[in-house]
C-alpha cells in the first residue's frame, strides 16, 4: 500500500524516482529513521544548495509573496542569456521593494567588453522591461569576481531588512549563495535550514544574517526558452561557454549561411557585404555555406557535419523555425537564447535567424 513519506527537514513529499525532481530521496533513505529529501541533506551535512525550480504557477504564488514583504529582493540574470533569464512579470509583483539587478557569468564575456558600457546597457534594457533597479552589478560567482562586492551591496541596501535572492534556473544562483556561505560561513552550519514557502510545494533555503535578517534563497523557474532542452549532457557542455569566449568575425556576402552545429541557422539575406561577429562557445563549430544549399546541406548533414545535435539527440530535435530581422540604422544583436548571439556590424541588411522550435530568438542594441 503506498504511504506519502514527507522530509523531516522541509515538509515536500518524498520520493524515490527522479533526482532532479523534488523531494528526491535514494531508496536507501527510507531504512533511517529520520528521513530527510536530497536536498536538505546536502545543505545540512555539506552547506550546499542545490538547483530546484518551481512550475510556473508556484513561481508566480512566490513572487506574489515578494510583494507583501519588506525586503531587498536581488535579481540573478545570466548574461549570457540576458533576455531568456529576465522573468518577465517581477516588477509587477515586488511591490514597494527595492530590486539589485546582478549580470553573472561575466567572466565568459570578452575582456575588450568594457564593464560599464554593460552595466549601462542592462540599466537601459530594466528599463524598457519595467524595472528601475536601485544598482545594477556584475559577477562571475563561479570564479568569485565581484562576488564579495555585491555581499557588501546586498548589506548596505538591505538596511536591516530580510533579502531575497531570484533568478531562473541556471543563471548561477547556487553558485552565489554557495559562495556567500562560504566566505561568511564560520558557524552557520547549524544555523541554514530550509523554510516552507507558503502556498507552494516548495521551500526556500534560509541564511541568518547578523542582525536577525536573513537572506532567502528562493526557487528559480525554468527558463524554457533556452536550448538546454533539446540535447544531451555532453552537447550541451559543446554549446555552452565555459571560459572567455573568443568572438568569431565572418565578412558576408548576401546569400551566405552560417550554421552553427546543427543548432541554428543565420542567413544574410540582403545586403551590402557586411561583418558579423559571433559570440557563441569556442567549442561550437560554425559553418558557412551557401544559403541556397543551406536546406538540403542540414537535411543531409544534420549530427554529422552539423553537430551538436549528435545522432541521438537528433531524433528528437525539433525543426528549426525562422525568425525574420531588418537592421536599419542601430548596431544590433541577434540573441538565441542560450547559445549567444551574432552582433550585426553593419546597417541597412536583411537577415534570418532559425533556432529550435521554442527557443527565445530575439534583437536588442548592440551590447558591444
Ligand atoms: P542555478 O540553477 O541558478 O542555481 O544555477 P547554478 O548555480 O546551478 O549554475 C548553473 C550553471 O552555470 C552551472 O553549470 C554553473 O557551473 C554555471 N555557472 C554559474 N556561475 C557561473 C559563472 O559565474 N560563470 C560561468 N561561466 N558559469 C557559471
Amino acid at each position: 500500500e503506498e504511504q506519502t513519506i514527507t522530509c523531516a527537514g522541509c515538509g515536500v513529499q518524498i520520493q524515490t524516482e527522479d533526482k532532479n525532481e523534488t523531494g528526491y530521496a535514494p531508496k536507501s533513505a527510507l531504512e533511517r529513521e529520520v528521513i530527510i529529501c536530497q536536498r536538505c541533506f546536502r545543505l545540512k551535512h555539506y552547506n550546499e544548495v542545490q538547483d530546484v525550480s518551481l512550475t510556473d504557477d508556484d513561481f508566480l504564488k512566490l513572487l506574489n509573496t515578494l510583494g507583501h514583504t519588506d525586503s531587498l529582493i536581488v535579481k540573478v540574470v545570466d548574461i549570457f542569456d540576458f533576455n531568456g533569464s529576465w522573468l518577465p512579470g517581477l516588477h509587477r509583483f515586488v511591490g514597494n521593494n527595492d530590486v539589485l539587478l546582478v549580470g553573472n557569468k561575466v567572466d565568459l564575456l570578452p575582456k575588450s567588453l568594457k564593464r560599464n558600457r554593460l552595466i549601462n546597457w542592462m540599466k537601459k534594457s530594466a528599463k524598457e522591461n519595467g524595472l528601475k533597479p536601485v544598482d545594477v552589478l556584475l559577477m562571475s560567482a563561479e570564479k568569485g569576481e565581484g562576488v564579495l562586492d555585491i555581499a557588501s551591496e546586498i548589506d548596505r541596501l538591505r538596511d536591516g531588512r530580510d533579502v531575497y535572492v531570484v533568478g531562473c534556473t541556471n543563471v548561477g544562483k547556487s553558485t552565489f549563495i554557495n559562495r556567500i556561505i562560504k566566505e561568511f560561513g564560520g558557524d552557520t552550519e547549524q544555523l541554514i535550514t530550509t523554510s516552507h514557502f507558503p502556498g507552494t510545494t516548495l521551500d526556500m533555503i534560509d541564511i541568518p544574517l547578523d542582525d536577525g535578517s536573513a537572506l532567502y534563497d528562493t526557487p528559480g523557474i525554468i527558463n524554457h526558452h533556452q536550448m538546454a532542452h533539446f540535447v544531451d549532457k555532453k552537447e550541451l557542455k559543446q554549446i555552452t561557454p565555459k571560459k572567455e569566449i573568443k568572438p568569431m568575425v565572418f565578412q558576408l556576402n548576401e546569400g551566405q549561411t552560417l550554421y552553427f552545429g546543427g543548432m541554428a541557422r543565420f542567413d544574410f539575406v540582403a545586403g551590402e557585404r557586411s561583418s558579423f561577429t559571433c559570440f557563441t562557445s569556442n567549442d561550437l563549430n560554425i559553418h558557412r555555406t551557401k544559403r541556397e544549399k543551406a536546406e538540403e546541406l542540414y537535411q543531409n548533414h544534420l549530427g554529422e557535419l552539423l553537430t551538436p545535435p549528435g545522432k541521438e539527440s537528433m531524433v528528437d530535435f525539433p525543426p528549426l523555425v525562422k525568425h525574420e530581422f531588418t537592421i536599419k540604422d542601430i548596431k544590433s544583436d541577434i540573441v538565441i537564447s542560450g547559445l549567444g548571439w551574432i552582433t550585426v556590424n553593419d546597417r541597412n541588411v536583411k537577415v534570418e535567424a532559425y533556432a529550435p522550435k521554442g527557443v527565445g530568438v530575439s534583437i536588442r542594441d548592440s551590447i558591444i
